[in-house]
């Protein structure tokens, strides 16, 4: 099976900003090249819940400046007040719901064929917003409801997919931190051509390999942790470039950009879609202000060199999963999931 990526210049409204590109998916569909991201951190007390309804204010504005994609999961616990926002613009008059891509992901424990259904149902349920544009299996790696590892395949989740998406919940169906053997098997064995892959790219995980093969076979990349170590995430700094990175910041000035938006454009010219996550208004308005201009080969080239391969989100507390699909390593940390419980 393969498909056809095919960039397509469209048109969106966003204030004196330039228009949002869109990519064309394998089945017919488009996604627009940005997806703003919701996930808000992890701390002592589990995942970061929005409070007073930050998130869904948050939302709204993005939908003002221009965001018509955004990326959240079951886990993340903000599909309600991105739904809520969504449904206010739409009640204004701003947006209809076919301007509006919503990326939502199925979480671990219910990786069973009947589970999948379920599990969008209460999605779409939470968001009232009918169906969900495209559907990501989270991991490869299904758990059992109290953490543990659970045998079933991520073959027979793909297979829940494929109902959802023959139901019409979802649009169009796709994985997130699978590994190229992982993809070949679904292209394989399935009956549905995955429409999308996310997994993490940065300046520091370039991912070469397996963009190039994703895209071969018609799948759009997405991009999660677009700046790695540009920035600080949910309070954690990383080694590697900085936001005041020399070789960044001249990029930037050569085309009066940010360093978080050269690495954005970035993405952008690799056919890639950037997942960038901020709740700040005017880092909102920064991330996106990125389809006035375009980088050429050499200075792509010249960001691929910062590539070290280092991931950010690698939950080494599963790797002894059988369909855990990253790099072991020697000192694995303890289960957040399970230490919480
Ligand atoms: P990002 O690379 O998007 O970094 C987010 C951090 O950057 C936040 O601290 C944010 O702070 C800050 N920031 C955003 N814009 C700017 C800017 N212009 N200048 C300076 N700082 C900025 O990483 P995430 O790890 O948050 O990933 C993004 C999204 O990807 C998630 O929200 C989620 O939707 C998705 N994701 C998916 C995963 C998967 O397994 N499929 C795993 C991880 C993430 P502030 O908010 O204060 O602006």
């Amino acid at each position: 099976m393969t498909g056809t990526r095919i960039l397509m210049p469209v048109f969106i409204l966003m204030g004196s900003a330039a228009e949002v590109t869109k990519l064309k998916l394998n089945n017919g569909r488009e996604m627009p090249a940005i997806a703003l991201g919701t996930y808000l951190g992890f701390d002592q007390n589990g995942i970061v819940q929005s409070e007073n309804k930050k998130l869904r204010d948050v939302v709204l504005h993005a939908i003002d400046v221009g965001y018509r994609h955004f990326d959240t999961a079951a886990i993340y616990g903000t599909e309600e007040e991105i739904g809520e926002a969504v449904r206010m613009k739409i009640e204004e008059g701003v947006v209809k719901r076919e301007d509006i891509f919503i990326t939502t992901k199925l979480w671990n424990t219910e990786h069973r064929r009947e589970q999948v259904v379920k599990a969008l149902e209460k999605t779409v349920e939470k968001m009232r917003l009918d169906y969900i544009d495209l559907y990501l299996m989270h991991w490869p790696m299904a758990l059992n409801e109290d953490y543990t590892h659970s045998d079933v395949d991520y073959m027979e989740t793909w297979q829940g997919l494929e109902d959802v998406q023959k139901q019409g919940l979802a649009k169009s169906i796709g994985l997130s931190n699978f590994n190229e053997k992982q993809i070949k098997r679904v292209i394989k064995e399935g009956s549905v051509m995955p429409a999308a892959l996310q997994i993490e790219v940065h300046p520091q995980i370039i991912q070469r390999e397996l963009v190039q093969y994703a895209q071969s076979e018609g799948l759009v990349v997405m991009a999660y942790s677009p700046f790695g170590s540009l920035v600080s995430r949910h309070g954690m700094q990383f080694s590697g470039p900085k936001i005041d990175d020399p070789v960044l910041s001249a990029i930037g000035e050569k085309y009066g950009k940010t360093t978080p938006q050269v690495v954005l454009r970035w993405l952008v010219d690799r056919n890639i879609v950037p997942v960038p996550k901020t709740v700040n208004y005017s880092r909102l308005k920064e991330n996106i202000d990125i389809f006035d201009f375009k980088l050429n080969k050499e200075e792509i080239e010249e960001i691929n060199k910062f590539n070290t391969h280092t991931r950010y989100t690698f939950p080494s507390f599963w790797q002894e999963h059988r369909h855990y699909p990253f790099e072991k390593i020697d000192n694995p940390i303890a289960d957040p999931f399970i230490a919480k419980n």
